[in-house]
């Protein structure tokens, strides 16, 4: 494909997009096809000869790949949580694909590497981050694909200061302890195996009942019995917002407990660290100064697409030990010099793309007020929707709704919820998810999609109310 061929195809396919945008909320959320159906309609081996024209594919995804999606831009997809993308965020991730930069060292391209220091700077100023975490000082910030890397890195990072350096060397010559709450995401539970302190290298700490929220004092009582057992407590992660509930983690007290026992303190914010970027929900990060790395996910809720994790640490020298290996053919002058950042050395891959350029595109579209209104607007919405539930005697809430997640069930057994479910999901005009609250299930209403209005949540409730009504009359 030459460059002019390229132009032509582009334009067919950003137009293709934008259709697809503005045309999405006409679909079904979710599709309905019987697993294999897409799979069954592409044919069994590749071309033999190329030159297909970008219009006879752009007619294929409609066809056969567009009804095999779940639309999660779709603005009554209320599932799990948002996956936010947008145009400035796509139109930044397509200068990436077409520069086709690999950002491995600071020499292999220096402005990749920079403007990525410079955004999560930026970032850490949106969010009013502590101090510790820019650059200017001895901390600093790395994107990553996913929280879920965050995780693991921040782990390999709290096993070489447990282990006073060894771990690089001698590898897990202790039984090294992990804790998290029982609401804790799964992704902790792996990051910690394939850091080798298999399954039960993770301690679950007990929550209160009412926030859902982890126990301090159960998360001491764990790491004194470790302690007591020959243990090493090596890393606490906190959660502020949790996948469930959106329950807060009390970082002021597993704050003080980590730095008493100088256990290293990760808070995952995956979701709700978005949130911060909102003065007035900046509570929910109090005491976060006592945090050694802190990660969010800019791919869920800040219109940034998947994948675009942030992630700081407050002492980077410390992360750089435990993952720099360098080989012979890597060598070069400005990593010699020390002057520069090498941010291979801050993740699992050694090759990175150029993600900073998609936030580069969002944060100079939105800016801090249009960001602002984004998770505003979810907010809103999700207060709205709650006041539903609470004012219908039918229902009750499950738990508190501190961001844009809604947590409800019907007062009526577990099969009756998970029919209410099903069924409003099978309309094709909503879609939401469902969890376990204290045993009991229950649905969840995730609000964050761009497009998502007033009448799309209202339109939700109806669904909602009007399947209640039906499944409980007898
Ligand atoms: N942590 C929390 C609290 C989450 O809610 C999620 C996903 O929903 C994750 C981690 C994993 O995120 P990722 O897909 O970026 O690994």
């Amino acid at each position: 494909m030459n460059p002019d061929e390229f132009r032509r195809a582009g334009h067919a396919v950003v137009d293709w997009i934008a259709d697809y945008w503005a045309t999405v909320e006409q679909r079904p959320v979710a599709p309905s096809d019987p697993p294999g159906t897409v799979a069954a309609a592409l044919p069994s081996t590749p071309p033999t000869t190329g030159g297909e024209p970008v219009e006879a594919v752009l007619a294929d995804l409609d066809s056969i790949v567009v009804p095999g999606l779940t639309h999660w831009q779709h603005p009554g997809f209320f599932g799990y949580f948002p996956a936010n993308t947008s145009g400035p965020s796509v139109l930044g991730d397509l200068v990436s694909s077409g520069l086709g930069v690999q950002g491995m060292l600071w020499a292999t391209s220096p402005a990749c590497t920079e403007l990525e220091t410079v955004m999560m700077d930026w970032l850490a100023h949106l969010l009013d981050l502590p101090q510790r975490f820019r650059s200017t000082g001895s901390g600093g910030g790395v994107i990553q694909d996913s929280a879920s890397s965050a995780t693991l890195v921040a782990t390999l990072a709290a096993l070489h200061r447990a282990s006073g350096g060894r771990w690089r060397d001698t590898g897990i010559d202790r039984r090294y302890r992990a804790y998290t709450s029982t609401h804790g995401h799964s992704s902790i539970e792996k990051a910690v195996r394939i850091a080798g302190l298999g399954s039960d290298g993770v301690r679950s700490i007990e929550v209160d009942p009412d926030t859902q929220a982890l126990l301090p004092d159960a998360l001491r009582a764990a790491i004194e019995a470790d302690l007591a057992a020959g243990d090493v407590p090596a890393i606490v992660v906190a959660t502020i917002g949790t996948t469930s509930t959106t329950a807060i983690d009390p970082l002021p007290e597993i704050g003080a407990i980590c730095a008493e026992y100088g256990i290293w303190l990760h808070v995952d914010a995956a979701y709700a660290g978005s949130a911060a970027v909102c003065p007035e929900l900046r509570w929910s990060h109090a005491g976060l100064e006592y945090a050694d790395s802190y990660c969010f996910d800019p791919h869920k809720w800040l219109l940034t697409g998947f994948d675009c994790d942030a992630f700081w640490v407050a002492d980077r020298a410390e992360l750089i030990e435990a993952l720099t290996v360098l080989p012979e053919f890597l060598r070069n002058a400005a990593s010699d010099s020390g002057a520069v950042i090498d941010y291979r050395d801050w993740q699992v891959p050694l090759g990175r793309r150029f993600r900073a350029l998609k936030l580069w595109f969002v944060l100079r579209w939105y800016g801090a007020e249009g960001l602002r209104a984004h998770i505003r607007s979810g907010v809103a919405l999700a207060a709205q929707f709650a006041e539903r539930i609470r004012a219908d005697d039918r229902f009750e809430l499950s738990a508190a709704h501190p961001f844009s997640l809604v947590c409800f069930r019907l007062r009526a057994d577990d099969d009756v919820n998970a029919a209410l479910l099903a069924r409003v999901n099978g309309t094709g005009r909503v879609h939401l998810t469902h969890t376990r609250v204290a045993g009991r299930y229950t649905l969840r209403m995730a609000i964050g999609s761009p497009q998502t209005t007033e009448a799309h949540v209202d339109e939700a409730w109806t669904l909602l109310a009007n399947t209640a009504k039906d499944l409980l009359t007898p």
